[in-house]
C-alpha cells in the first residue's frame, strides 16, 4: 500500500529542520519513502490525501504515561498528592485486574491517537494488558511492567506522619520476574510497534539491593529503564536520609545509570545531579501539567537543556493532550525565566517529537519525517477560525491550535485516527467496557474505604 500526503506544510524536525510548504510525503510498507517539494514521478500512490491548508508533523511522542490510570480519573484531583500516594493510591492499584487495565489502557490509547500522539512510554501494573491495548488501538508503545519494593497486598503505610515502606524482597523478586518475562515476550511485537522496558516505580519505593538487582538484569537482558525520578520532595528527603545522597546520585551509586534510563519529572534534584544526568545520558520526561496541578515545583528544564540533557515531554496520568502540554511547558518556563523568547514553538514541538524519540532511545526509527523512518505522522487542519488567518503555520498551531485541529493520526503508515474515527476499534465498545470495568473498580474502592 502506497500512500501520498500532498500539498501540506511539512515540518520535518530532521537535523536540517526543513519546512516545505505545499510539500509531498510518500509512505510505503509502514515507512516514509520520501519527503519532497515535488511529487516523484515514479511513486504511484494507492491512496492520496489532500493536505492543503494542513500542517504535517511527526507524531507526538508522549514520554511518560500510565494509560490505565484513566480508571482513577476524577478520584485524585485537588488533594495533596504525596499524602494520597502512600495512604491510598497503592491500595487502589491493588484492586486492578488485567481486564480493567486492558480497557483503561485502550481508552487512553484512543485518546492518545485523538491527540496526535503516535508513541507512548507507559509504565503500569499488568503491562501485558496495556501492550495488548496499545497494539489493538494501532498505537506505538515503549511499555514497562511496574516493579515495586513491596507487595500490593501490604503497601506502604503512614505511621505518625512517616512512611513505612514495608519492603519485601521475595515480593519484589516475583514482580521483577514478571516484568522480565513480559519484556522478553513482547519485545518487537505488533509489527515492531512494541518496545519493552523495566519500570521500577521510583527511587524511594524500592531499596538499594533491589535496584542493584534490576540494574544487573537490565544489563543482562539489554533493557532500558523507565522510572519516576525526584518527583516529590519527600522522595528526595527519603533518599538523603536513607543513603546520604540525592536520587540521581543514588541511582549512579547502585549501578543503575550504566543502562539507558528515562526518568520522569526530575524536579527535586540536588546540586551537581544535572551533570550526573548528562554524564550517564539519562533522559528526562518533563511533565509540567501534572506537576503544576499537584502544586509541585517546576523542573529545572533550562538548566538541564543547557547542560545537554535530552528532555522530552509527557502528560503522565489522565490526559493525552501533547499540544497543550508543549504550550504549557513553554509558557511555564518563560514565566520562570522572564524571557518570552525561551522555548520557541519550534523548539518546544521538537521536545514533543524528536527529543522525545531520543529520550526513548528510538530516534533512529521515529520522531522526525525522514525517508526510511517509521511513518508516524500527525496532520492538523488550520482551516478553523481558531487558527485563521495563517501567517506562520507552526506558530498559529502552537499558540492557537487545539485537539480539534487534528485531522489524521498515522502510525506505521496506517491511518489510525481518520477525521474523528478510530480505524482499529469501535469507540462505542470501548466506552461501554470502560463503564463496566470502572463501575467494578469503584465499588471495590468503596468497599476498601468502608473497610469491608
Ligand atoms: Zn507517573
Amino acid at each position: 500500500m502506497k500512500t501520498l500526503l500532498s500539498g501540506g506544510t511539512i515540518y520535518d524536525f530532521s537535523p536540517d529542520s526543513r519546512c516545505i510548504p505545499g510539500g509531498y510525503l510518500g509512505m510505503e510498507g509502514g515507512r516514509i519513502a520520501f519527503v519532497s517539494e515535488a511529487k516523484p514521478k515514479e511513486f504511484v500512490a494507492d491512496r492520496e490525501i489532500d493536505c492543503q491548508g494542513c500542517v504535517v508533523l511527526p507524531g507526538f511522542v508522549n514520554c511518560h504515561t500510565h494509560l490505565a490510570e484513566n480508571l482513577f480519573k476524577g478520584l485524585m484531583d485537588e488533594v495533596a498528592f504525596e499524602g494520597l500516594f502512600y495512604s491510598t493510591l497503592f491500595r487502589w492499584e491493588g484492586q486492578l485486574d488485567p481486564d480493567m487495565v486492558y480497557w483503561g489502557s485502550l481508552s487512553g490509547a484512543l485518546d492518545a491517537l485523538r491527540c496526535g500522539v503516535t508513541t507512548v512510554a507507559d509504565m503500569y501494573h499488568h503491562a501485558e494488558a496495556t501492550a495488548r491495548a496499545v497494539c489493538d488501538a494501532g498505537l506505538r508503545g515503549y511499555v514497562g511492567q511496574k516493579v515495586l519494593g513491596f507487595s500490593l497486598d501490604r503497601p506502604p503505610e503512614l505511621v505518625n506522619g512517616k512512611v513505612n515502606y514495608n519492603f519485601d524482597f521475595p515480593a519484589f523478586s516475583q514482580q521483577l520476574d514478571a516484568a522480565l518475562s513480559f519484556a522478553s515476550q513482547w519485545q518487537g511485537k505488533c509489527d515492531g510497534r512494541i518496545t519493552t522496558s523495566i519500570a521500577p516505580h521510583a527511587t524511594n519505593t524500592l531499596d538499594r539491593r533491589m535496584f542493584a538487582e534490576i540494574a544487573r538484569q537490565a544489563r543482562d537482558h539489554n533493557l532500558g529503564i523507565h522510572l519516576h525520578l525526584a518527583q516529590m520532595a519527600s522522595e528526595r528527603e527519603t533518599i538523603i536520609a536513607r543513603e546520604g545522597m540525592g536520587c540521581v546520585e543514588f541511582l549512579a551509586d547502585v549501578g543503575m545509570l550504566d543502562v539507558p534510563v528515562l526518568g520522569a519529572h526530575a524536579i527535586f534534584l540536588k546540586e551537581g545531579e544535572i551533570e550526573l544526568l548528562k554524564k550517564h545520558r539519562v533522559t528526562i520526561s518533563h511533565n509540567p501539567y501534572p506537576n503544576a496541578k499537584d502544586a509541585a515545583a517546576i523542573a529545572p528544564v533550562p538548566a538541564m537543556r543547557s547542560a545537554g540533557v535530552t528532555v522530552g515531554l509527557g502528560t503522565d496520568a489522565f490526559q493525552m493532550n501533547m499540544l497543550e502540554t508543549a504550550r504549557f511547558a513553554a509558557l511555564l518556563n518563560r514565566v520562570q525565566l522572564g524571557d518570552p523568547s525561551y522555548l520557541s514553538a519550534e523548539e518546544t514541538l521538537a521536545m514533543a517529537t524528536i527529543e522525545g524519540a531520543k529520550a526513548l532511545g528510538m530516534e533512529q526509527e521515529i520522531g522526525s519525517l525522514e525517508a526510511g523512518k517509521r511513518a508516524d505522522i500527525v496532520i492538523l487542519d488550520l482551516a478553523a477560525l481558531n487558527t485563521q488567518p495563517v501567517d506562520d503555520p507552526l506558530k498559529n498551531l502552537f499558540y492557537c491550535g487545539d485537539v480539534s485541529n487534528i485531522k489524521y493520526t498515522i502510525v506505521n503508515g496506517e491511518i489510525v485516527f481518520d477525521e474523528g474515527r478510530f480505524s482499529g476499534v469501535q469507540e462505542s465498545t470501548v466506552q461501554q467496557e470502560l463503564r463496566r470495568v470502572s463501575t467494578k473498580l469503584w465499588s471495590k474502592i468503596q468497599r476498601l474505604k468502608r473497610g469491608t
